[in-house]
C-alpha cells in the first residue's frame, strides 16, 4: 500500500486573502505531493513497507526520514489553518496558554519570535512536554515526535510556505497565520486528546 497525498481540509482558495491558492497550488500540489513521491519509491521493496507513517518517522534516519517526516509535517500544518481562523482558543487549552505563557498576546509573541528566529527552513511548534506547553522549533524536516512531545499546532517557516504571498517577510508570514489562519480548534482537540489520556 502506497502513501497517498491527502486532500486538503479546505478548497483550494479558502484561505485567502492571508493564504493564496496560488500557494496551496504549489505547497501542497507540489511540494507536499513530491515528499509523498519520493517516500513511496524509498520503501517500495524495504522493510518499511506497510509500516504506519509514524513508524517510519520513528525508524529511519537520512533520505527516508526527511521524506516522511515531511510528509507528516504538512499534513499536520494544513490542519493547523482552517477558514476563518485566528481569534482565541477557549477552554481547558485557553487556561494552558493562560498559566503557560502569561496571555494569548504573549504566546503569540514568543511563537512569532522563535519562528522568526529559525535559521533556513524549519517548523515552529506548540507542543505539550510532559505535562508542560512549550513553543519548539525544528530545523528541516526534524519533528516533535521524535522527542517524545505531543504537537498541537505548527506554522511552516520553509520559505516555500511563505515566499509567493510575502516574498520575504517571515514575520508578516507568521503574524497573519496567528491573526487569520490558526485552527484553535484542531489544536484544542490535540490537547484534549493529550489530557484525556493522561487522566486515564
Ligand atoms: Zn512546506
Amino acid at each position: 500500500m502506497a502513501f497517498e497525498l491527502p486532500s486538503l481540509p479546505y478548497a483550494q482558495d479558502a484561505l485567502e486573502p492571508h493564504y493564496s491558492a496560488n500557494t496551496l497550488s504549489f505547497h501542497h500540489g507540489k511540494h507536499h505531493a513530491a515528499y509523498v513521491t519520493k517516500l513511496n519509491e524509498l520503501i517500495a521493496g524495504s522493510d518499511h513497507e506497510g509500516k504506519s507513517l509514524e513508524e517510519i518517522i520513528a525508524s529511519s534516519t537520512g533520505g527516508l526520514f526527511n521524506q516522511a517526516a515531511q510528509v507528516w509535517n504538512h499534513s499536520f500544518f494544513w490542519n493547523s489553518m482552517k477558514p476563518g481562523g485566528g481569534g482565541s482558543p477557549d477552554g481547558a487549552l485557553a487556561e494552558a496558554i493562560d498559566a503557560a505563557f502569561g496571555s494569548l498576546e504573549a504566546f503569540k509573541q514568543q511563537f512569532k519570535s522563535a519562528g522568526v528566529g529559525q535559521f533556513g527552513s524549519g517548523w515552529v511548534w506548540l507542543v505539550k512536554d510532559d505535562g508542560a506547553l512549550k513553543i519548539v522549533t525544528t530545523a528541516n524536516a526534524e519533528t516533535p515526535l521524535t522527542e517524545g512531545q505531543v504537537p498541537l499546532l505548527t506554522c511552516d517557516v520553509w520559505e516555500h510556505a511563505y515566499y509567493l504571498d510575502y516574498q520575504n517577510r517571515r514575520p508578516d508570514f507568521i503574524q497573519s497565520f496567528l491573526d487569520n489562519l490558526v485552527n484553535w480548534d484542531f489544536a484544542a482537540a490535540n490537547y484534549d486528546e493529550v489530557a484525556s489520556v493522561a487522566a486515564e
